[in-house]
């Protein structure tokens, strides 16, 4: 299993747009983070993790060019909003592309993308997608997935576990979190890899700020974590020096083999 971060930023994106903090005007790359998303690949596939309004940008500066699947954790902007360029993995892999989501997703899917699903201009130009609802536990592309939700705010957020059956490694996707029901908590331990939201130092109502993200490092021991969703609060290079062994700043492009 090979996971690529495609972003790692929050929702605005770093540099935030008419900020002159030293993040933002950093010339460190790692500092530089697209809207949040990472894509998994096994032998026998492509799994997208959301669609940010970067998608074109992220594949062209990863080398990303197939998708057989996407996952989507919830349907705000920053996690949503690049889903025509789907389009293109469509043209390249002559495959409609599963999009999976709760049935509220779907729906929001459905709404904010109506004229996907509409009988509207000949000749393509749209994404062929099919929208499939979320089982607790399926097999996507040779992995086994588990799925379950946590907290953004009062808003559930779904979250991935990957297991690749022939390694035994897996690794899950937690973003968009404050809070962990102690049920889905237990779905978390074993890891290889965390992969954890944590916005900013300070604790916020929708995200984990970078000392409860700590805590549930600390609970769970994966044997590596990385923290994403990043804000302008974050020097990638100061946050490696603050964290703990095993736990540091995700960055966009960044590879991880398991
Ligand atoms: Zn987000
Ligand atoms: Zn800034
Ligand atoms: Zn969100």
């Amino acid at each position: 299993m090979n996971i690529t971060i495609l972003g790692s930023g929050t929702s605005h994106g770093v540099p935030m747009i008419g900020c002159r903090c030293a993040v933002c005007t950093s010339s460190e790359p790692r500092n530089k983070r697209m809207r949040p998303s990472i894509v998994v690949k096994s032998e026998e596939g492509t799994i997208l993790v959301d669609t940010t309004p970067e998608l074109r940008f992220q594949a062209l500066a990863t080398g990303l060019d197939r998708v057989d699947a996407v996952l989507m954790t919830h349907t705000h902007a920053d996690h949503i909003f690049g889903l025509d360029d789907l389009r293109r993995f469509n043209d390249l892999s002559g495959e409609e592309i599963p999009v999976y989501g709760t049935p509220t997703v779907l729906d929001d899917i459905r709404r904010i993308y109506n004229y996907i699903f509409m009988q509207t201009q000949l000749g393509g130009g749209k994404p062929r997608i099919n929208l499939v609802e979320l089982q607790p536990h399926f097999r996507l592309c040779g992995l086994e997935i588990d799925t379950f939700t946590v907290m953004h705010g009062t808003l559930p957020v779904q979250s991935y576990r990957f297991t690749d059956t022939t390694t035994g490694k897996s690794a899950a996707y937690v973003t968009d979190v404050n809070f962990i029901p102690s049920e889905s908590m237990a779905k978390l331990y074993n890891l290889d890899l965390l992969i954890l939201d944590a916005v900013r130092y300070h604790p916020h109502s929708t995200h984990f700020g970078l000392h409860q993200a700590l805590e549930i490092v600390d609970i769970l021991k994966p044997g590596q974590t990385l923290l994403t969703h990043l804000s302008h609060d974050f020097d990638h290079n100061r946050l490696c020096s603050e964290t703990p062994d095993g736990v540091d700043p995700a960055y966009d492009g960044q590879n991880i083999v398991l």
